[in-house]
């Protein structure tokens, strides 16, 4: 079985600009006073660490 070490970098639907909603990434994700500042999947992380297929990478 593979060992799924991802660090927290998973896809999740949330507002990315306030506005749109769309896959972000929880872990590059961050709240601040503005709101919540969403960080687009696959991030540059899950690519890094091979989290993301290249068939999912692509649009
Ligand atoms: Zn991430």
């Amino acid at each position: 079985m593979r060992r799924s070490e991802d660090f927290g970098h998973r896809p999740m639907v949330s507002f990315t600009d306030g506005r749109a909603l769309n896959r972000v990434c929880a872990r590059c994700t961050i709240s601040t006073l503005t709101g919540e500042w969403g960080v687009r999947w696959p991030c540059t992380s899950a690519v890094v660490l091979g989290l993301v297929r290249r068939e999912e990478a692509t649009p």
